[in-house]
């Protein structure tokens, strides 16, 4: 069994010595250790086979399960000071499904950062990596996840330390790309067994509702019935084959059934979003759509043309989105008697991609749902596949240009 492991890596005097380096150089150290068990291991390369080290037959290893462990926190770690050290990234991809945000983050962001492994952190608790910034101050931890998840009380205790977890499941086949970053774990995600990353913890990123900030409230100017809505501007081509102008779109979102929806920003519940609108460069105007035989507050290009998917959002179905960088995310409290009050003005982080969602509410001027709806008004909702259908119900009079 243990000679059957093909190792890409082993010890030597400390240090990691890979095989596929140890083949080219042509280079057959001795003292040649496995991670995993400390026992000798040897080098087998050839023109038919990738390098690896292995076990001398017969060799009782702690086991591939030990060795993947060992092996991973030791490239990790090693790799995210190497990185620091020489003023490269150790990436690795931060996503939110809630939000359909996602950044590259980096480990090695300190360039005097360290690494403890395996090291008490407090209440007995030990994760396999804890990265330190140059001043000590704990950054994130690492669990590298072979068999067992990260204790509840484990993540207990990170949580009050807020710290973000990072939880790698590990293969043979990922080890050598964890010594540049996280980054290959998505990739290999469904081809290799369980080589995958998680980021545990609280979603930052700025566009991102937690379910107790989505839950209804009572409005500070005048105590009726409120949601937290946030709202994003961005910028796209005008829909007018003869402007040439790039017009500032809204999209409104709310937290409904825990899930973050789009919303049009003329719903007839949504009182006075034209007005915040206008103070964040948007104009939204009432218009009359024939052929969606309906009155909407549509976004407006400066050439009177309307603008935006469908005309009463910025953009739909989960297309990548270029936020408008230093507007941010605004969020405000806003009642059924259109009270709009400003919560926060978040700005975006750097390297930031953004998709939309596939979900939208409200979209020909009903009841979007943000507030209690009443028995009698059906709200319009939009999944993915009547996109098409309503773009085409909606742009009779201007069609895009492409
Ligand atoms: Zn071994
Ligand atoms: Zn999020
Ligand atoms: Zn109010
Ligand atoms: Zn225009």
């Amino acid at each position: 069994m243990a000679t059957a492991i093909k190792y890409p890596v082993a010890g030597l005097a400390g240090m990691l010595v890979w095989a596929s380096e140890a083949a080219e150089l042509d280079e057959r150290p001795s003292g040649l250790l496995c991670v995993g068990c400390e026992e000798p291991v040897i080098l087998r390369s050839g023109e038919h086979r990738r390098a690896h080290f292995a076990h001398r037959p017969g060799a009782t290893c702690s086991g591939g399960e030990t060795a993947l462990h060992r092996t991973a926190i030791q490239v990790i770690s090693e790799g995210v000071v190497t990185a620091a050290r020489e003023g490269r990234a150790y990436p690795f991809k931060l996503c939110c499904e809630q939000c359909d945000a996602s950044r590259e983050g980096n480990l090695a962001r300190d360039p005097e950062c360290t690494v403890e492994i395996d090291r008490p952190l407090s209440n007995a608790i030990r994760p396999d990596i804890l990265v330190r910034g140059g001043n000590g101050t704990a950054r994130y931890v690492i669990e590298v996840v072979v068999t067992h998840s990260p204790e509840d009380a484990a993540l207990t205790e990170y949580r009050t330390h807020d710290l973000p977890v990072i939880v790698v499941r590990p293969s043979w086949d990922t080890m050598e790309s964890f010594r540049n970053g996280l980054t290959e774990l998505e990739t290999y995600h469904f081809t290799t067994e369980g080589a995958s990353l998680d980021v545990l913890g609280r979603c930052r990123f700025p566009r991102h509702i937690e379910p107790e900030e989505g839950a209804l409230r009572s409005c500070p100017a005048c105590k009726q019935s409120a949601r937290l809505v946030t709202l994003e501007v961005s910028e796209m081509a005008c829909w007018s084959r003869s402007c040439t102008r790039h017009v500032r779109v809204l999209d409104t979102y709310a937290l409904l059934d825990e899930e973050r929806v789009l919303i049009a920003a003329g719903a007839s519940d949504l009182h006075s979003s034209s007005t915040i609108a206008k103070e964040l460069g948007v104009r939204l105007e009432m218009r009359n759509s024939k052929t969606a035989g309906t009155r909407y507050l549509a976004n407006i290009c400066e050439c009177g043309a309307l603008c935006g998917d469908n005309f009463a959002y910025g953009g739909f179905g989960g297309q990548e989105c270029t936020p408008i960088i230093g507007e941010g995310v605004h969020r405000y409290v806003v009642c059924t008697a259109g009270h709009w009050t400003a919560v926060s003005a978040r700005h975006w982080p750097d390297g930031i991609n953004l998709g939309r969602t596939m979900r939208g509410q409200g979209l020909t001027g009903e009841v979007s749902g943000v507030l209690e709806v009443p028995r009698n008004e059906a709200s319009v909702s939009v999944t993915s596949a009547e996109i098409k259908d309503i773009a085409r119900m909606m742009a009779g009079v201007i069609r895009p240009r492409r």
